[in-house]
């Protein structure tokens, strides 16, 4: 099956070059959006068709469209960041491809060839290019592909139509004032992905599920959750959506640079696979194991626990001051940003900035520099 051709619809209204440059200066995160987005359809008939680059809007849907009752959707989040020579480049949107498709496989959808989603992103990125942040900062353009189910009908089984749409909105650094920790809220009663559920899929719905237990964390001041797994409520699983990683000081004197284990209920997040590899480059003692509530508590209380941090897309690296949970609450280390902490940050941003070298080829270019004159 051949790759379907793009049609290209342009915005007849597109921001002013002034609007943007405004939007550029202050994006914030997932605020504002570029002028066009791209639809593809999947059907059992058609298979994929009608990919589209069309003016960024609303789209109309039957109220019975599957989506809207049994939560059929998934999504990706990547960053497209202005390299030095003017070519816009991608951190490993392949590994998003695959999991997007995996995504699908556990929401019993259609899934979308590698390289359709991959076309997806050059096409809309190319059109949008004016949209990508200049290159040397953090500033990125955020790329949100998501897939809906579209049949109509309140059967439940799964959609025979799918919508996959790719948007595009312009992000700020995370952290603008600095790194900053923040304070998470252990939670042990409610949980996020149990073993044989939708854990390891990025579906909207294990979103909708974490809403609650975040206004928890939030009412004792933590801007971010971490779940224990929901067997045995013991064994730290990953925030909403970050992974976590942790510095322990063995009795030895060594460093540990651990993260919990792919068991079955976490998100194979692309950052922590890639945390895990320029840890060991950097030298560090890299491990992937069960690590319990109680070592962070216990750990954390009589300093054996250096630092913990959460890893994502958006914010690359989320340093974690303070543990809070029902009964108490531990400083991790002097609360500040650890040093390795830092440093894995500094070495991977490096390299999405097309700073530093790429030793695993993991900047993927999407629309080529523009020819010099
Ligand atoms: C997306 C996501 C992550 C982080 O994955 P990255 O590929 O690093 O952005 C972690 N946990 C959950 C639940 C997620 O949805």
């Amino acid at each position: 099956m051949s790759a379907p051709q793009f049609s290209v619809t342009r915005n007849p209204h597109p921001a002013s070059p002034e609007r943007r440059a405004e939007i550029l200066a202050d994006p914030g995160f997932g605020r504002y959006f570029t002028d066009h987005m791209v639809t593809i359809r999947w059907s059992e008939d058609q298979g994929w068709h009608d990919a589209a680059v069309v003016p960024y809007g609303p789209i109309t849907l039957d109220p019975s469209s599957m989506v809207l009752h049994y939560g059929q959707e998934i999504f990706e989040g990547l960053k497209a960041y202005r390299q030095a020579d003017g070519s816009i480049a991608s951190f490993r949107p392949d590994a998003n491809a695959r999991r997007f498709q995996g995504s699908a496989q556990r929401l019993a959808m259609a899934e979308l060839p590698e390289e359709l989603f991959l076309a997806s992103l050059s096409e809309l990125l190319s059109v949008d290019s004016e949209w990508v942040p200049a290159s040397g900062g953090e500033d990125s353009l955020y790329l949100r592909p998501f897939m809906i189910a579209t049949e109509v009908g309140l059967g439940v089984r799964p959609s025979a139509e799918y919508l996959y749409m790719l948007i595009a909105s312009p992000a700020g650094p995370y952290f603008a004032g600095g790194v900053q920790p923040m304070d998470v809220w252990l939670e042990r009663e409610y949980t996020r992905a149990a073993l044989g559920g939708t854990g390891t899929a990025k579906c909207g719905g294990n979103y909708a599920a974490s809403l609650l237990p975040q206004a928890v964390g939030a009412q004792h001041g933590c801007a971010q959750v971490a779940y224990l797994d929901a067997e045995e409520h013991t064994w730290i699983d990953e925030m909403g959506s970050n992974n976590l990683f942790f510095v322990f000081r063995r009795p030895d004197g060594s460093t540990e640079v651990a993260t919990p284990d792919l068991r079955g209920s976490v998100l194979a997040g692309i950052t922590r696979d890639s945390m895990l590899t320029v840890a060991k480059d950097l030298g560090y003692e890299v491990t992937e194991r069960r690590i319990a509530g109680s070592e962070l508590i216990d750990g954390a209380a009589d300093g054996s626990l250096l630092e913990v941090f959460g890893c994502g897309t958006a914010a690359v690296v989320t340093p974690i001051g303070t543990v809070k949970y029902s009964g108490g609450e531990v400083t991790v280390g002097d609360g500040q940003p650890g040093p390795v902490t830092l440093a894995l940050r500094e070495a991977l941003t490096d390299v999405q900035r097309g700073v530093a070298a790429d030793p695993h080829g993991w900047m993927t270019e999407l629309v080529p520099a523009p020819a010099s004159v």
